[in-house]
């Protein structure tokens, strides 16, 4: 059966059960329909969030076997339900790029699901396109702007960095042309598209705490210089409350129910390289507000979006964690350890230990948060209890927790052993979650720590690009930013072919961006992609929709 054909076989509850379950009156929410709701930002209660237990789930660094994190989130907030511990699950939104591309949706799968899928999947409550509009309302003031001759603030078009978004693959928009046409057409200029998770709004929308902070966050957008080299921002076009105006519903958490009718909350879906990489602030107090353990995610493997849920998210909102899980396959650690792709599902014990390194490190890396890690093991069909056995013996030596968790075949009854392993870890208060680095640290010493300690590079270079933004960064005095580095998520180092534990390697930092708003700088070590394209065969060529209006074909 497919993740779909197993989400037709339940019956869904009504929404307005779910947020009576979850402790919210059914009359306080805003229907989208029938299974889905909007909860307004009074039901957050930042006293009663602070007794929550927050879990991050997180993973080894990934590989095309695919790991399942939110399998996983899914799979632990129904385990620890069974163990009668109040829990939801917090998660980011999917973006419709990856749905009609080839990875698919963003809802979990077997029979640990959110639901409804279908909806979820495909626009869901529209917060993607909220942010769409209110992204390419600001390029076009923008625009206007540079046309108009009673208020014309000089920007100088070629040193504008605001692109515009679409939630698509799409790749023929990655660089065009606007403004073609003559006079009354625009100034014509080069710009591009990024796909909507990678726009700067989205960071904001999942970094702001409320309205007033939001807006404050999209007047600090960076866009520019004028001729005479002043800086502009997108409060000196007065955008931010139009566009904060835009955004009215988007900034609200969505609230769903799982394949066993426990409340979900999914919100916001910003990028793990080039953004933060987690659902929003606003998401996870939420659900925080209103249970005794909540289960949230981190984009990637550790070293890329664990390290920026702590280091930029929980600094930034004040949150402490109180254990990791970290995400771990059989097939993976095969991957790392030198498999092709074809044989990872035939035992191979000695390929496997090769692998182990990549997964110590990561664990070293959850140490330095100073949070206890538990190993989950994401079961699969092929696995063997050799195999299993191996990733125990080595976890066993290291006296870290570990369990095997069957979430995908058995959902909340495959967690039950993984979920005890939390309650245990929060139960003994041995977790003390302390940030990496200072923001108050000057930038290169906060980027030098994160690749030296996360990564383990030995160096860091800069090229004279990034030794020429870290400059404009202080002539903005904005070096008081927490670093977002965007990195390939297949390997700690900036070489995706490294697998493993790359060790004695360099990072080189080729630019440094500005997402002020956001309130981050972003060190770009590689070749970023913000507009993906699809393949050859996309995803797309399956999904289809009969009479009744039932979908097929997601995933
Ligand atoms: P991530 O959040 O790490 O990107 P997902 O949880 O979205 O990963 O899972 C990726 C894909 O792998 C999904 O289609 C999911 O159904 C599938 N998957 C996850 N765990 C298993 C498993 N144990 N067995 C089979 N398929 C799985
Ligand atoms: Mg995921």
């Amino acid at each position: 059966m497919t993740d779909l054909d197993i989400a037709k076989t339940v019956t869904l509850k009504p929404i307005t059960q779910i947020s009576e379950m979850f402790g919210i009156n059914p009359d306080d929410i805003e229907m989208y329909g029938k299974y889905k709701a909007k909860i307004p930002l009074q039901y957050i209660n930042k006293e009663k969030a602070q007794k929550s237990n927050l879990i991050l789930v997180s993973a080894i660094s990934p590989t095309p076997a695919g790991e399942g994190k939110t399998t996983m989130s899914i799979g632990l907030s129904e385990g620890l339900n069974r163990l009668n511990k109040k829990t939801t699950v917090v998660l980011r939104e999917p973006s419709l790029g990856p749905v009609f591309g080839i990875k698919g949706g963003a809802t979990g799968g077997g029979y640990s699901q959110v639901l409804p899928m279908e909806d979820i999947n495909l626009h869901f409550t529209g917060d993607f396109s909220a942010i769409e509009k209110a992204h390419n309302l600001l390029a076009a003031i923008i625009d206007n702007n540079i046309q108009s001759k009673t208020n014309s603030l000089q920007l100088d078009p070629r040193t504008i960095s605001w692109k515009r978004v679409v939630d698509l693959n799409d790749r023929a928009l990655r660089r065009v042309i606007v403004g073609l046409g003559g006079t009354t057409s625009g100034i014509p200029r080069e710009t591009g598209f990024d796909i909507t998770a990678a726009s700067e709004i989205m960071a904001i929308l999942c970094l702001a705490q409320n309205i007033t902070d939001l807006k404050t966050r999209l007047g600090k957008i960076f866009i520019g210089y004028t001729f005479n080299k002043q800086p502009i921002y997108a409060k000196d076009l007065k955008a931010e409350g139009a566009m904060a105006a835009l955004l009215k519903d988007a900034i609200k958490p969505n609230l769903v129910q799982t394949i066993k009718g426990n409340p979900a909350i999914i919100h916001g879906g910003p990028f793990a390289n080039i953004a933060q990489g987690t659902n929003s602030v606003i998401a996870t107090l939420m659900g925080m507000s209103h249970s005794e353990y909540t289960v949230t995610e981190a984009g990637f493997g550790f070293d890329l979006g664990a390290e920026k849920f702590f280091d930029i998210k929980c600094q930034s909102a004040g949150l402490k964690p109180k254990a990791v899980v970290l995400t771990t396959t059989i097939r993976a650690l095969k991957y790392h350890g030198g498999a092709d792709l074809k044989s990872l599902t035939e035992e191979n014990i000695e390929v496997l230990k090769n692998g182990l390194p990549n997964l110590e490190k990561h664990l070293e890396n959850i140490a330095k948060f100073n949070v206890i890690p538990i190993i989950a093991i994401n079961k699969f069909s092929s696995d063997t209890q050799a195999e299993i056995d191996v990733i125990k013996t080595f976890a066993a030596a290291k006296q870290i927790k570990i369990a095997v968790a069957d979430i995908w075949a058995k959902g909340g009854e495959g967690a039950l052993d993984l979920a005890q392993q939390v309650i245990d870890v929060v139960e003994s208060h041995h977790s003390d979650f302390k940030p990496l680095y200072s923001w108050k640290s000057p930038v290169k010493t906060k980027i030098e720590t994160i690749a030296k300690e996360i990564y383990g590079a030995e160096h860091v270079d800069y090229t004279a690009k990034a030794k020429s933004h870290l400059q404009k960064i202080s002539d903005l005095k904005l070096d008081h930013l927490p670093v977002c580095i965007a990195k390939t998520q297949k390997s700690l180092s900036d070489n995706p072919k490294l697998l493993g534990r790359p060790k004695d390697f360099i990072i080189t930092v080729r630019e440094i961006e500005i997402a002020a708003g956001a309130g981050f700088l972003i060190p770009i070590t590689g070749d970023i992609m913000r507009m993906p394209g699809l393949p050859a065969h996309p995803a797309s060529e399956h999904i289809d929709i009969n009479d009744n209006g039932e979908i097929s074909g997601l995933f």
